[in-house]
């Protein structure tokens, strides 16, 4: 690897981004150089997708070209138009309030520098960056998660958070990246350095970069995976992906011994292995991928997920067809495999199974539906207390990391609607007190070690575009036992990767 330079890997990239879409916000400000519409597109553009922002702001540029327009729509108009963008009701709120501030604090002015702007409606810290950088041309470091994450994976900057970021980047970034750094990482983020399983594989700034804690793409040429599978078929010997040259370097677990968990409830393995299944696991690079609700057994499945190359899979399915049931595929072998908690009616729904490895247990659990009207709200209690029995045994012995499906949002944080789900399966107060109970036993909500922030969800609904909208639950979890929560060093949401109503979590565990 030759030394990383960051002079030389911005020249490359900005050569490299100039073929990538542009991020939307400079698009807005390269088409219209006027800062009104920035600010607008830039409180439009928080989680939610370039093209999505894109639509909106043309609908709503359309009625409201200026500040005097925008004052004259009611909040509910403003809803309309920018619908379907993440938070539209929120944002829609701010944009109504936002000429009144202008115009009682500013004098109908969009303001040019960091601090005023966030006393604006709907602008944080990284808003304001980004406008006084894009609108203005002024010097302002906006740290996006793209920058954030990426200088961090350079050796760059040694930070935390987005805000650590910014104030180390003030330091040390020669002043002319200030205002092209944003732009520049988002869109090498999007098309290449992706948060999950980047391109390493062609990288234009590869032979620069550390990849400091990175898990990169693995890349399976057909004619080996072919060959792989049929290794795999012909003997009981695990076959190892074939990578290009800087990818076997990744083969083994990281120098500190960080372990990739993934749990991920599919809602039918046969289905989502027709929407790339096999190439998202890919991409996942976990060492153990915990599966539920796989609706299948095993004979019901094709080859092709059946010995995935590199994974050993371990299936516990319910014995009624179609119905339930949990899978792992693990890279190392276990020492042992436990299948159910030794209970025939859980045992019978396929709900849990666990890997036992020298270091830990890792118990993968379907949690049973509470169901309309709770009628299954005994039968749920039931099961959660012989599993939190279960784990505290295990836990005895050593590390417990336990992960699924728990079919239940645990505070008011944890969903959209919490008012209007007070008494629905799955936010029922029995349901929460057990997770209280739960926590309070022992165990550790290893995503709200790192991340306070509401929207964050694992599970929309089919219907009411909830997914676009981001109306939706946290219910899938990992959780270790509280001794050994030192070994948690992340825990995430992978929204991004689609396939089922559930979205994987993840844990990086050491
Ligand atoms: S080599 Fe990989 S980790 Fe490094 S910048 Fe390129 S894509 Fe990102």
């Amino acid at each position: 690897m030759m030394e990383f330079s960051l002079p030389e890997v911005l020249r490359i990239l900005s050569t490299e981004v100039a073929g990538y879409a542009v991020p939307i916000v400079d698009l807005i400000a390269v088409q219209t150089k006027d800062p009104y519409k920035v600010l607008v597109a830039t409180i439009l553009s928080a989680r939610t997708k370039d093209e999505t922002t894109a639509k909106a702001a043309a609908k709503l540029f359309k009625e409201a070209p200026d500040l005097a327009g925008l004052a004259g729509l009611s909040e509910e108009r403003i809803a309309a138009l920018i619908f379907p963008v993440g938070f539209y009701k929120n944002k829609a709120g701010f944009l109504a309030r936002l000429p009144g501030v202008l115009a009682s604090e500013f004098g109908n002015r969009i303001p040019d520098e960091v601090e005023p702007l966030t006393r604006l409606p709907g602008v944080g810290r990284k808003t304001a960056n980004l406008v006084v950088a894009v609108a203005f041309k002024k010097p302002a470091i906006c740290v996006d998660t793209h920058v954030h994450r990426i200088m961090n994976i350079w050796g760059y900057v040694q930070t935390k958070t987005p805000l650590e970021t910014e104030m180390a980047l003030r330091e040390k970034l020669p002043p002319q990246y200030w205002l092209t750094i944003n732009s520049t990482l988002v869109a090498f983020g999007q098309g290449t350095c992706k948060p999950v399983a980047p391109h390493c594989d062609r990288c234009v700034i590869a032979r620069y970069c550390p990849r400091i804690g990175v898990r990169p793409r693995k890349v399976l040429r057909q004619a080996q995976h072919e060959r792989n599978v049929q290794s795999v078929r012909q003997s009981s010997v695990r076959a190892e992906p074939v990578e290009g040259p800087f990818l076997r370097a990744h083969q083994k677990p990281t120098e500190d011994g960080m372990r990739k968990f993934v749990s991920w409830n599919v809602n039918g393995l046969r289905a989502v292995e027709k929407k790339g299944f096999v190439e998202i696991l890919a991409g996942l690079d976990a060492d153990l991928v915990a599966l539920q609700e796989i609706k299948a057994l095993p004979e019901q499945l094709p080859e092709t997920i059946k010995n995935i190359p590199g994974y050993t899979a371990y299936w516990f399915s319910a014995q009624k067809k179609g119905c339930a049931g949990v899978a792992t595929y693990s890279k190392e072998p276990p020492l042992s495999v436990i299948y159910g908690i030794d209970h025939h009616d859980h045992d019978y729904e396929g709900r849990v199974l666990t890997l036992e490895f020298s270091d830990f247990f890792f118990i993968n659990a379907y949690f049973p539906n509470s169901q309309p009207g709770l009628v299954r709200m005994e039968y749920k209690l039931r099961f959660n207390n012989d599993l939190l029995a279960f784990a505290q045994t295990l836990a005895k012995q050593k590390s417990v990391v336990i992960c699924g499906d728990f079919n239940v949002a645990h505070k008011e944080i944890d969903l959209t609607n919490p008012k209007q789900n007070e008494k629905n399966p799955g936010f029922a107060p029995e349901e929460r007190a057990w997770m209280d109970q739960f926590l309070g036993a022992g165990f550790v909500d290893t995503f709200r070690m790192f991340n306070q922030e509401p929207g964050q969800y694992t599970w929309w609904s089919y219907r009411f575009n909830a997914r676009a909208r981001n109306i939706g639950w946290r219910i899938d979890y990992f959780c270790v036992d509280t001794k050994s929560a030192g070994r948690v060093k992340a825990a995430g949401i992978l929204p991004e990767v689609q396939g089922s109503d559930h979205c994987p979590v993840s844990l990086d565990f050491a």
